[in-house]
């Protein structure tokens, strides 16, 4: 490696640091699927800091039919949807995709990082973007890579995103990105306000719904539908990483805006495609999670339940509307100590600490899955209860 940027990675040191503490949280190897009881080193571990909220990435239906696609097709696609990567599971999937989020069209990418990188880009030099301030990083990058302007109003503040969109040029092109479910605070973005802030001010709507699909909405549709304002919304953006048991991502819009994505978005173009097992997976998922609803109401029976019980014993869980909860610790030394001493007392959790965060809203993120019962969750916030105590983190 060059000298120079030996030097300068080198005295990067923080790892380390933390490593000497005994505290370091990061790169925990697991050695089985994604279940509610996960084994790490051999023992038994509740697991909290999932994002398989429907319970589906180590399900033996979807391990199936990943492996029946690979004995059809390989192991890999070897290039790109735009070429030689297209397989007739993925346009299956695709319709599959519009017709449950409500759209005309779909697209899939290898990653949802990469939809967002190839999606919010596509913004013209007169443009603007305007981004909630708790946005994905890769809806961040995404913007980054645009030759439109960048402007960040308050997270679900109304009276901020008003303030920037009426600063700009009238007859400018103009995109409001959003996440559905914000993935670490777990509040909800307020679509019908936005969507009325849009059209007042011309400008168009992209939800990423990563974390609302499969999780709110009729039958897991999304956080649009959860609202009944999907006509509304412009581009609809999921990742298949967390309630759908597999990888990949897509995006969703009428004929007009996918005709122009599948021809210019560079992570989608110049990027090889999903693999068959994945695509396989995907399918099943959304297969079963029309056909299983009692899934979707188990995850919110035990979101309730959690919601409650963190109440009454004193955690500070913001305003959280999901199966995604923020405990609030504001602490970076405590919070890594917590995170250390439950995998100590058997429970993963996981932190979110500077710069994910700012000092004063750093958090243990704490999540559900259809999986978990209600047994586990009890047990999980009683484990932690004793450990914030002991941390004086909740009094
Ligand atoms: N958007 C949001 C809101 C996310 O939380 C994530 C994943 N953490 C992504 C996009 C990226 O998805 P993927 O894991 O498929 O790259």
């Amino acid at each position: 490696m060059n000298v120079l940027f030996n030097e300068l990675f080198g005295k990067y040191t923080l790892p380390q640091e933390v490593k000497e503490k005994g505290i370091y949280p990061y790169y925990r190897p697991l050695e089985s699927g994604q279940d509610p009881v996960v084994k790490m080193q051999g023992k038994d571990v509740l697991m909290f800091g999932s994002n398989s909220y429907l319970g589906l990435s180590d399900d033996p239906r979807l391990k199936e039919a990943a492996i029946e696609a690979i004995k059809k097709y390989g192991t890999s696609c070897s290039g790109s949807r735009f070429l030689n990567g297209t397989l007739d599971i993925h346009l299956e999937l695709e319709e599959k995709l519009a017709k449950l989020v409500g759209k005309e069209e779909a697209v899939t990418y290898s990653t949802g990082f990469q939809v967002n990188l190839g999606t919010v880009s596509l913004g013209t030099r007169d443009g603007y973007i305007f981004l909630d301030s708790y946005d994905h990083a890769s809806i961040i990058d995404g913007s980054r890579l645009s030759f439109s302007k960048v402007l960040k109003f308050g997270h679900n503040d109304m009276a901020s995103l008003e303030d920037k969109l009426s600063r700009v040029e009238t007859d400018s092109p103009k995109l409001i990105v959003v996440d559905g479910i914000y993935s670490m605070s777990g509040d909800i973005a307020p679509l019908p306000q936005i969507l009325d802030l849009a059209d007042k001010y011309n400008a168009a709507v992209m939800v990423d719904d990563a974390h609302g699909l499969g999780v709110i909405g009729n039958q897991g549709r999304g956080t649009s539908d959860h609202f009944g304002v999907t006509d509304r919304v412009d581009l609809i953006m999921g990742t298949f990483s967390k309630s759908f048991g597999s990888l990949g991502g897509f995006i969703a819009g009428n004929h007009v805006m996918l005709n122009y994505i599948k021809h210019n978005s560079r992570s989608l173009i110049f990027s090889a495609s999903m693999p068959p097992a994945n695509v396989a997976a995907v399918s099943k998922a959304i297969d079963i999670m029309l056909e299983e609803p009692q899934r979707i109401s188990h995850l919110w029976d035990i979101t309730n339940f959690a919601h409650e019980e963190f109440v009454r014993r004193g955690f500070d869980i913001g305003g959280t509307q999901s199966p995604i909860f923020p405990l609030y610790v504001r602490d970076v030394d405590k919070c890594l100590t917590a995170v250390k001493m439950a995998l100590d007392d058997g429970v993963f959790i996981t932190p979110v600490i500077p710069p994910a965060v700012p000092q004063d809203s750093v958090i243990i993120r704490f999540a559900l899955m259809a999986t978990h019962s209600k047994e586990q969750v009890e047990d999980g916030i009683t484990r932690l209860e004793n450990i914030f105590r002991r941390l004086e983190i909740i009094k």
